[in-house]
């Protein structure tokens, strides 16, 4: 199937030529002529899936062909959990727009919102928002949804992790009833479920892969290991692996830093993004990684979400997430748009329920590899089937009565619980080929497609009526003709995600997280 096939019109049409978007992806299959048709939407699909497209090829289509907008109008509203999501979706609209006589805008909290105020008052067709800034605007009357026709949530799951929930029951009174809603989620838990019934009439629903599995192009494996032995794991495997570019997730900010510091004075480039760091250092970072200014960008889950890099091949679980559901984010970075990528988690001991909660959510067991010479001393419990575990555990603590007591592992050196749950001998490790393993499939570097992602073909300057809107002394002055927005709220919020916390209502008060 060809885009035309689907009706898209021509300055679209000749967008995705030069993108070089050959067919549409399957979400784009099934999304495209619903949103065109008008109709409400409930789609279960990940990120890399290519649903950014999905839905704004159709949005900037019925934009463009129906209506104008109005000093202060919003005509779509598209709502993300996190900065580095905003700005990712925006740069889409703005690249798949490029022919089309519209005007979007992103905002989110942490800059100063009168500049933000100002660029509104001429109306936009489209604004990508974190849900607390925008509240915020709305508060303060900068911003009117009289003419909104479509509302787009993206990442909603995500959106009540983050504690949104009251945010987004405010946002939505103040909505016109008249709409149409759009509800993109990686995972279909009851909560979303509920919130998709208050705010979708009669919708479509379709459904990519099945949700809470990873994507199938991602080789994923884990070397369990001791946690003080990471960073020189980390250090053993760039080298022995030749790898070239990785993405390296940490847990806590300090643990972020004082990674980089290890890195670089192993003579190895790295940079970082992470909480503390404010919005212009993180996209700076983001950008040195992009542009290969560095090897390694090392980030906590503030930049899980959002992050578009062409060709990435490899992630890095340096510390397995606190939540089960950012592992499926985490390694949704590689692999992306059809294109093969690795992700390998570095386990230690005490992660182990927080490994069984990925298996859980994923559906699979990760396949173990023992790194000769970084064996754990503490083992990482093997995780396979309960009962294989449960059985063995027994068996272990009869056979071994008098070892000394650690946390249940097997017999050491690969079980037959080991083995059937993708578990593998040091031996066979030790076979695994630079850059690949012979059990894995050889892994060959990716080769990035003609067509650059959404916003790497952009140019510099955009184009006329798109743009941020920027602010705060000593930050980067905007781009010429740039409208900003901002967010905060995602920062803050992704605290309390931090602790493993229920959400709370509202996402306002920020307690002291650490990523
Ligand atoms: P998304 O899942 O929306 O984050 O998109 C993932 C990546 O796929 C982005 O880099 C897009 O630029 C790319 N992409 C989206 N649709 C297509 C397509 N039909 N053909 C090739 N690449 C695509």
């Amino acid at each position: 199937m060809t885009f035309q096939a689907l009706g898209l019109i021509d300055p679209i049409q000749r967008t995705l030529d030069t993108l070089g978007y050959k067919q549409p992806t399957p979400v784009q299959k099934q999304a495209i002529p619903v949103v065109l048709a008008g109709r409400d939407l409930m789609a279960a699909a990940q990120t890399g899936t290519g649903k950014t497209a999905g839905f704004a090829l159709p949005i900037l289509q019925r934009l463009t062909m129906d209506g104008v907008t109005a000093p202060k109008a919003v005509r779509c509203l598209v709502l993300v959990p996190t900065r580095e999501l905003a700005e990712q979706v925006y740069e889409s609209f703005r690249t798949y727009g490029g022919n089309l006589p519209l005007r979007c805008a992103v905002a989110y909290g942490g800059v100063p919102i009168e500049p933000q105020i100002t660029k509104l008052r001429k109306g936009l067709d489209v604004l990508v928002a974190t849900p607390g800034r925008l509240k915020d605007l709305h508060d303060q009357g900068a911003i009117s949804f009289t003419l909104l026709q479509t509302l787009v949530l993206d990442e909603a799951d995500r959106m009540l992790d983050l504690g949104f929930e009251r945010d987004l029951d405010i946002l939505l009174a103040a909505l016109p009833k008249k709409r149409q809603t759009l509800l993109f989620s990686a995972t279909f838990s009851d909560e979303i479920r509920q919130l998709a019934k208050g705010m979708l009439k009669d919708p479509v629903s379709i459904q990519v892969s099945a949700s809470n599995t990873t994507t199938k192009s991602v080789k994923q494996w884990l070397i369990p290991t001791d946690k003080r032995r990471k960073p020189e794991l980390l250090l053993h495997l760039l080298k022995k692996l030749q790898w070239g570019q990785v993405l390296v997730f940490v847990k806590t900010r300090k643990g972020v830093e004082t990674l980089v510091k290890t890195l670089q004075e192993h003579g190895i480039s790295a940079d970082s993004i992470h909480g503390d760091k404010t919005q212009p250092a993180r996209l700076k970072a983001l950008a040195r990684f992009k542009q290969a200014e560095v090897q390694l960008l090392v980030a906590t889950d503030v930049a899980a979400r959002g992050l578009d890099i062409e060709a990435l091949p490899q992630v890095v679980n340096f510390d397995l997430p606190t939540v089960a559901e950012d592992y499926i984010h985490r390694i949704g970075r590689t692999g992306r748009a059809g294109m093969e990528g690795e992700a390998v988690s570095l386990v230690c001991a005490d992660e182990v329920e927080i490994l069984k909660a990925i298996e859980t959510l994923t559906g699979q067991v990760i396949r173990r590899e023992e790194e000769p010479g970084f064996e754990a001393d503490h083992r990482v419990p093997e995780t396979g089937p309960k009962g294989v575990a449960a059985a063995l555990a027994k068996k272990a603590a009869a056979e071994a009565p008098a070892k000394k007591k650690r946390p249940f592992t097997g017999p050491a050196g690969g079980t037959a619980a080991g083995k059937a749950s993708g578990g593998t001998t040091a031996s066979k490790a030790a076979a695994r080929p630079a850059g690949g393993d012979a059990s894995l499939g050889t892994w060959t570097p990716p080769v990035p497609t003609a067509g650059k992602g959404a916003g790497a073909t952009r140019s510099a300057g955009g184009k006329a009526g798109t743009g941020r809107i920027y602010g705060g002394v000593g930050k980067p002055a905007a781009p010429k003709g740039a409208v900003v927005v901002t967010g905060g709220r995602g920062a803050k919020s992704l605290a309390r995600a931090a602790g493993k916390v229920t959400a709370q209502p509202g996402g306002r008060k920020p307690k002291s997280g650490s990523r």
